[in-house]
């Protein structure tokens, strides 16, 4: 097949025209199983939180004016006139004068407007003792305070933790309309990867790839589906292609897009439907002979078997598209400013991702260090990555004590 590099920002261009990815549709699912999910509809708040005026501590329901002057010598002397039950309607009111029992939670009762805390009281018999005075509103957590009704409280796109989980417990939701996770089927090519969990012969290695790359969709919004190690040949290979294509939205493949004997995804994958490959090869490093194609409806990004390679390949180009077909909104990887440690240089005519761990220094703040061994085969050059400083594909080198920015392998909140 023929290869032509396009630059980064073609293949970013060609991507996203080609693929234009979409959510898959929505469904309702129970509240209690959303973590990671992404909301699918606005939530709007249908009551007041709280739904009534609570006191947010133990102690008295008052009129603040009845309090207005008391003090350790003068306390203000109240008449006690009822209390008032946590978790129904009070069934007292606070007349000039008087005070009602109330404890944390429970709903002011009519006529007070202020709870004195039951540390600054004595009580004896019916007759309290207020040694100090309160102001309006003072201990008491207004209707409304936190939500309103009608008030929007989270985005359709935004990914529920536990905070948004609990946002929603508020309004009232057991259930929650969310997006359908887009599928993704991750394979592995070649001979010697090995499945982990099985026995090492010799001359073999461990797949890393499907796993960080299954890793990675969890990560990204998309759920994922192990499709195993396939050897490069062509007739176990198209059958594990077409599988994969029948199992998921998106097909990762990593191993067997360079230019080797052995290489024969980029022909194969093409040879599975219309429209086919449509980036073999971008100006980038590392990374260089990633193939993207479009089989029927379905993406199936094809990443070199170098584990970082791979890595790299996916949070670039995968990884954006999965987050729009899982509905979130897209968002950039987070990003800090350091100071290089060094000089890095880049690949010529190619845009260059250089892997650094962060390092604080006292003096000099915070310092992008390449990680050492550079090879984008080493898996240990990922684990010890804090993230990358992009170069530019006309720039030569960033130069040490230059100001870089560090994409971090996570997104930003
Ligand atoms: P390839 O892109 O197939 O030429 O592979 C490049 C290098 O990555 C070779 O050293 C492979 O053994 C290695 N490699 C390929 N696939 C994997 C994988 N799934 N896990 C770990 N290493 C791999
Ligand atoms: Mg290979």
């Amino acid at each position: 097949m023929f290869r032509k590099l396009v630059t980064f920002e073609e293949a970013k261009e060609l991507i996203w025209q080609t693929l234009q990815p979409k959510p898959l549709g929505t469904e309702e699912i129970p509240l209690l199983e959303a973590t990671n999910r992404v909301l699918a509809q606005d939530a709007i708040s249908a009551i007041d939180i709280p739904p009534f005026s609570r006191s947010t501590v133990d102690g008295y329901a008052v009129k603040a004016e009845d309090t207005f002057g008391a003090d350790e010598n003068q306390p203000s002397k109240l008449k006690v006139c009822g209390f008032v039950a946590i978790g129904e309607t009070p069934r007292v009111t606070v007349a000039k004068g008087e005070v009602a029992e109330i404890v944390t939670g429970a709903p002011i009762p009519d006529g007070a407007d202020a709870v004195v805390m039951v540390e600054e009281t004595e009580r004896e018999d019916d007759v309290l003792n207020v040694y100090g005075s309160v102001t309006q509103n003072e201990n008491v957590m207004k209707k409304g305070a936190d939500i309103k009704s009608g008030e929007t409280v989270l985005l359709a796109g935004k990914v529920l933790g536990s905070r948004e989980v609990g946002v929603l417990a508020a309004l009232g939701n057991a259930k929650v309309k969310v997006y359908l996770a887009p599928t993704i089927a991750v394979l592995s090519t070649g001979g010697e990867v090995t499945e982990p969990g099985k026995p090492l012969p010799p001359g073999k290695i461990y797949d890393i790839n499907a796993y960080s790359l299954c890793a990675a969709v969890w990560e990204s919004g998309g759920k994922p589906i192990y499709a195993g190690v396939v050897p490069d040949e062509k007739v176990p290979l198209r059958r594990a292609l077409e599988q994969a294509l029948a199992s998921a939205d998106i097909v990762l493949t990593s191993g067997g897009v360079s230019v080797g004997p052995k290489d024969i995804i980029p022909a194969t994958v093409d040879s599975l439907g219309k429209p086919g490959v449509f980036i073999s090869g971008i100006a980038i490093k590392p990374g260089k002979p990633v193939t993207v194609a479009l089989i029927g409806e379905k993406p199936v990004f094809s990443f070199p078997g170098h584990p970082t390679s791979a890595l790299l390949n996916f949070f670039l180009l995968a990884r954006p598209v999965i987050q729009a077909m899982a509905g979130k909104v897209p968002t950039e990887l987070a990003s800090i400013k350091a100071v290089a440690d060094r000089r890095m240089f880049s690949a010529k005519g190619r845009r260059t991702f250089v892997m650094v761990q962060l390092v604080l220094d006292e003096v000099k703040g915070i310092l992008a260090e390449p990680v050492e061994s550079g090879a984008s085969g080493a898996i240990t050059t990922l684990a010890k990555a804090d993230g990358f400083v992009e170069i530019a594909e006309n720039q030569q080198f960033v130069d040490a004590g230059e100001q870089v920015r560090v994409w971090l392998f996570k997104e930003n909140a």
